[in-house]
């Protein structure tokens, strides 16, 4: 059976030229870059190397630059690294729509009595600035806001929230795990003052990634070691997975306009006809303001879970942000924070595209798309209800469903 692999947003493929660039790093070159001998030097040459790299890719400069383990130890650093460097303030605020990674340290920072403003969205998931001016103080430590969000693709305007917030004094961080690599990002015309990125989502491995910290932030190590990335993360370097990750910064300008003219196309055709074909569909999300790649949409009365399954049965591999568990209803917490109504926040599917996709994917899906759809209609007592006109029980408006975000 054909894999159309349309779930880039979870992870991506690893690049060839990335698998290829890492292996030496596996056998004859194993030395410590730390190691003051002329076998470890070489392997620190080429550290350096995939430093100056992944700085190319975002405009800066190579110091900035910290290798991590993933993307969410990137998030962790930036935000407990800058509250250990403003030990008075217990304030941070950070939009409802972050992904776990930031979400969840919130929450826990929460519990050990720190004040947290979670920002909301409107209807197309974007954030209020006049909202976000009112909220900080000379408690804030930190300001935390996704550049894209993994689920919809909505693009926040950071250049501007970072302006707003340094008006205050206060640093500023974003989680780019998601659109670095498919939207340029140019620190050295930026004021952002940390970013976080990750490699399995630009087709290097999982389990690196590195955060960007601007010369002059207040920052100190959140994975406390030894005297390695200039004493802001210690543990000896995952060499062969920085090396990928350097590499996959140079794949990664290489093809961002391709994302953002063949990929952006694909979704863009993808899109325009399973809005066409399928009669009660949605798209979640600000439509002029997203990723080139990602699309999410949600199919009225069905289960988004049942459709992965009977997409996945034909080779397609998409994601949902509704989740049925144990029998309690939980749409993700981004299509409720955007308002998106019970019935179509269930039925809700992200596809997202990479360089790796081409037209007959799309074909295939909008040839199988529309019968699975039909076929789960069709035993839909909701759909039914609706066909005939008759009122939507409290199931499906959440009357009676318990609210509360998870990761
Ligand atoms: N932030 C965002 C927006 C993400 O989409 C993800 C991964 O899904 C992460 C952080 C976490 O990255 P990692 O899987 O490298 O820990």
């Amino acid at each position: 059976m054909r894999t159309v692999y349309l779930d880039n947003n979870a992870t991506t493929r690893t690049a060839p030229e990335v698998v290829e660039a890492m292996l030496p790093f596996f056998s004859d070159l194993y030395g410590n870059p730390s190691s003051m001998h002329f076998f470890g030097g070489q392997v620190g040459r080429h550290v350096k190397q995939a430093r100056e790299q992944v700085a190319a890719l975002i405009g800066a400069h190579p110091d900035e630059i910290v290798f991590t383990s993933c993307g969410t130890e990137s998030d962790n650093a930036a935000i407990m690294g800058t509250l250990y460097s403003y030990p008075e303030k217990k304030h941070i605020v950070i939009s409802r729509v972050e992904h776990p990674a930031v979400l969840n340290v919130a929450h826990q920072l929460q519990a050990r009595g720190y004040r947290i403003t979670e920002l909301g969205v409107d209807r197309e998931g974007q954030l209020d600035l006049d909202e976000l001016r009112t909220v900080l103080t000379d408690d804030t430590a930190l300001v935390s806001i996704m550049s894209a969000n993994n689920e919809t693709g909505v693009l926040f305007p950071i250049d501007e929230i970072a302006a707003i917030v340094h008006e205050r004094g206060i640093p500023f961080h974003t989680d780019a795990v998601q659109s670095i690599g498919k939207i340029p990002m140019d620190m050295a015309k930026s004021p952002i003052d940390m970013l976080s990125l990750s490699g399995h989502k630009l087709h290097a491995p999982k389990g690196v990634g590195a955060l960007y910290i601007r010369k002059g932030t207040r920052f100190a190590p959140f994975v406390v070691g030894g005297h390695q990335e200039a004493g802001r993360r210690g543990g000896t370097e995952n060499v062969p997975y920085i090396i990928g990750l350097g590499r996959a910064a140079q794949f990664a300008m290489d093809h961002l306009q391709e994302e953002n003219t063949r990929v952006k196309a694909l979704r863009d055709r993808l899109e325009a006809e399973l809005l066409k074909s399928i009669p009660n569909t949605m798209v979640n999300g600000d439509v002029k303001n997203r990723l080139p790649n990602t699309c999410n949409l949600s199919f009225e009365y069905i289960e988004g879970e049942s459709i992965l399954m009977l997409l996945s049965d034909e080779g397609i591999c998409a994601s949902s942000g509704s989740a049925c568990t144990s029998g309690s209803l939980q749409p993700s917490h981004v299509l409720r924070a955007l308002g998106v109504p019970f019935t179509a926040a269930h039925g809700s599917v992200r596809f997202s595209l990479s360089v790796y996709n081409n037209q007959e994917d799309i074909d295939h899906v909008i040839a199988t798309l529309p019968p699975i759809i039909q076929r789960l209609r069709d035993i839909s007592p909701f759909w039914k209800d609706y066909v005939e006109g008759k009122p939507m029980s409290s199931f499906l408006t959440g009357g009676d469903i318990e609210h509360h975000v998870h990761g």
